[in-house]
C-alpha cells in the first residue's frame, strides 16, 4: 500500500479535500494510507512551543531544529524520501509525481511562519519541493496538492486506467481540447472532426492541437522535447 506520512503543526486540516471524490475513495478502499503526526506533540515544554524567533533578528518566528527532528524521528523510518514543503524546492513536475507513486510513498513536512531552521533540513536530509514560484501560508495545502497528484496514478484508482496517459505533461504536451454535448454551446459547435467517427483523424488532431497550444502556452516545455517525444529524467 502506498503510504503517505504528513507532518504539521495543524493535522486537523488532513484529510481534508483527500477525503473525498477520487482520492478520499482510494483511502478507504486502503489503495493508499494517510498517517498525520501533530508536530506540537514533540515539544518539550508545557507551552508546546514549535517555533522561536529568528536568529540574527527580522520578522516571524522559525519552526524549532529539535522538535521537528524528533517529529521527523518519531515517522517508521523505511525507504520513503523524506520531503519538506519548500518555495526554495525543485518545483514539483508530472515526471517526480509519477516517480513518487511508484514507489513505497512519502514522507511530508510541511512548515509554517518563516520556514524551519537550516540545521533541520541538513540533519535530517530532507528534500526541499516547491509546488510553484509563489509562497503559501504552510506546507499543508502543498502536501495535499503532492499527495492528490500521486494518489491519481495508484493503480486502479482513476476511472478508466487510459485517462492518465494521454492528459497534459505525458510527453511533454499539454492536453488537446475536451468537448461534450450538447453539439452547439452559445453558437459555438464541437469541432467537425470529433464527430466524425474517423479514429485516425481525430488522433492527429488531438495530436496538432496539443503541440499548437504546447508551443503557444509553454514553449518551455515544447523545447525540452527536443523533437522527439520523451520523458524528462527523472
Ligand atoms: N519565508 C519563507 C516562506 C515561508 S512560507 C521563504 O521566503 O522561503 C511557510 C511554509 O509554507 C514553508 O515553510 C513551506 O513549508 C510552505 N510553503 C510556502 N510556499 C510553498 C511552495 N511554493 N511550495 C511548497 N511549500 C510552500
Amino acid at each position: 500500500m502506498w503510504r503517505a506520512s504528513v507532518l504539521s503543526i495543524f493535522p486537523e486540516m488532513f484529510p481534508g479535500p483527500l477525503g473525498l471524490s477520487l482520492a478520499g475513495k482510494a483511502l478507504a478502499a486502503g489503495a493508499w494510507s494517510l498517517h498525520v503526526v501533530d508536530i506540537r506533540n514533540f515539544a518539550a515544554d508545557k507551552h508546546r512551543t514549535v517555533d522561536d524567533t529568528p536568529a540574527g533578528g527580522g520578522p516571524g518566528m522559525v519552526m524549532k531544529a529539535d522538535v521537528l527532528a524528533r517529529a521527523i524521528d518519531a515517522v517508521p523510518q523505511d525507504d520513503r524520501p523524506h520531503m519538506l514543503m519548500s518555495p526554495r524546492g525543485a518545483t514539483l513536475t508530472q515526471a517526480r509525481v509519477e516517480a513518487l507513486a511508484t514507489g513505497p510513498g512519502v514522507i511530508l513536512v510541511c512548515g509554517r511562519f518563516e520556514g524551519v531552521d537550516e540545521r533541520v533540513i541538513a540533519a535530517r536530509s530532507l528534500e526541499e519541493v516547491s509546488v510553484g514560484d509563489y509562497v503559501l501560508s504552510g506546507g499543508e495545502i502543498a502536501a495535499m496538492a503532492l499527495i492528490d497528484a500521486c494518489v491519481r496514478l495508484l493503480p486502479g484508482v482513476m476511472g478508466a486506467a487510459a485517462s492518465g496517459a494521454e492528459e497534459s505533461f505525458s510527453d511533454n504536451l499539454l492536453e488537446y481540447p475536451q468537448y461534450t454535448r450538447p453539439q452547439v454551446f452559445e453558437g459555438r459547435p464541437i469541432p467537425d472532426v470529433l464527430l466524425s467517427g474517423d479514429h485516425a483523424k481525430i488522433a492527429a488532431w488531438r495530436r496538432a492541437e496539443a503541440e499548437r497550444l504546447t508551443k503557444e502556452r509553454r514553449p518551455d516545455l515544447w523545447v525540452s522535447r527536443d523533437g522527439k517525444v520523451t520523458k524528462p529524467a527523472r
